[in-house]
């Protein structure tokens, strides 16, 4: 059977990168971070790396990029390390909104009272909230450490980006404002908020990206080693909102077209699991995998344009939806 085959896995990725990059001219880069709209509109890359070792890489591989909201899957993990789920999820809902990752309106609705779910801007920034510590350094120790545990070296801070959203932060100090009267920050907002551009600041490849959704598709364990990074429980509870809230107010569409956990930033990653399941054909990511995907170029909800395509079309071909 050629489909086994890494040659063939290989070939087949390099046509589909080809043919969405076309894509990416109906996007536009992010530019309400002003240092974001430097980013190449034209880039389109994707890193799958399965849980058995096996990995794949095409298109723009080497451009590093800030981890943007998909830091809140993992402040979400290390907060919940901390406090406990019945704690964090006391602050903070798992209802997706339906609404832009920036919105205000829902933290309105005061039949919720708490922010939505931990993946939009108001619930993120919550979390942010609750993590040790005294300063933006002290509380992001632990998802550095975390981050540096699974990719074996410690991931840097892209301080332009992070000085570039500081300042251009207006509709986040309204959002943390309103957090502040309602009495859910824990921490005071100028710290929340500094620790929150950080978290979003810190740059990260494509193939980490992929490892880290690698560690999220097994349960929490590395896949080399098989020892627990993160306990299955949160891995799992992650996995659930990435399905649910982790492509904005475009979940639904995802979760139904392409079927898998996912989370995007708006700087153009998506990371995306697969966990193991059940193989209908021997293809080797069936046994799971973590996908990376970048595409700056943007739709209107803030996914990667290509990127999403890209993603649907490999979910389909390879079988991958957790339905
Ligand atoms: N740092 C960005 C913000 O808060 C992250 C948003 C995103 O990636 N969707 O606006």
């Amino acid at each position: 059977n050629t489909k086994l085959t890494k040659d063939w896995l290989q070939n087949y990725v390099d046509d589909w990168v080809d043919f969405y990059l076309k894509h990416t001219g109906e996007g536009e880069v992010a530019s309400y971070i002003p240092l974001l709209s430097q980013a190449e509109k034209s880039h389109l890359g994707i890193s799958i790396m399965g849980i058995n070792g096996v990995t794949i890489e095409s298109g723009n591989v080497d451009i590093p990029f800030t981890l943007q909201s998909i830091s809140k899957v993992f402040t979400f993990i290390v907060a919940c390390m901390e406090r406990g789920v019945p704690y964090v999820l006391d602050r903070v809902d798992v209802e997706p909104t339906g609404q832009a990752f920036n919105s205000i309106m829902h933290l309105e609705m005061k039949q919720l009272k708490k922010p939505f779910n931990p993946f939009v801007n108001a619930g993120a920034i919550t979390v942010t909230s609750l993590l040790n510590g005294k300063t933006s350094d002290e509380k992001l120790e632990p998802l550095f450490q975390l981050l540096e545990t699974i990719l074996g070296y410690r991931p840097s801070l892209n301080t332009d980006v992070f000085e570039s959203e500081r300042e251009t932060s207006m509709r986040n100090r309204a959002i943390g404002y309103y957090l502040v009267e309602t009495g859910y920050l824990e921490s005071e907002l100028e710290l929340t908020l500094e620790t929150y551009f950080k978290q979003c600041s810190i740059e990260i490849s494509l193939q980490d990206l992929a490892h880290l959704g690698t560690v999220l598709a097994n349960d929490g364990r590395d896949p080399k080693t098989e020892i627990e990074i993160i306990p299955k429980q949160f891995a799992r509870l992650a996995k659930s909102l990435m399905l649910t809230c982790g492509m904005y107010d475009a979940s639904g569409k995802f979760a139904a077209y392409v079927g898998i956990p996912a989370k995007s930033g708006v700087s153009g990653g998506i990371i995306a699991v697969s966990p193991p399941r059940a193989r209908q054909e021997d293809l080797p990511f069936l046994e799971g995998c973590g996908i990376g995907v970048y595409g700056p170029a943007l739709d209107k909800q803030g996914n990667s344009i290509a990127g999403i395509k890209l993603l649907r079309h490999i979910a389909k071909q390879w079988d991958l939806s957790i339905f």
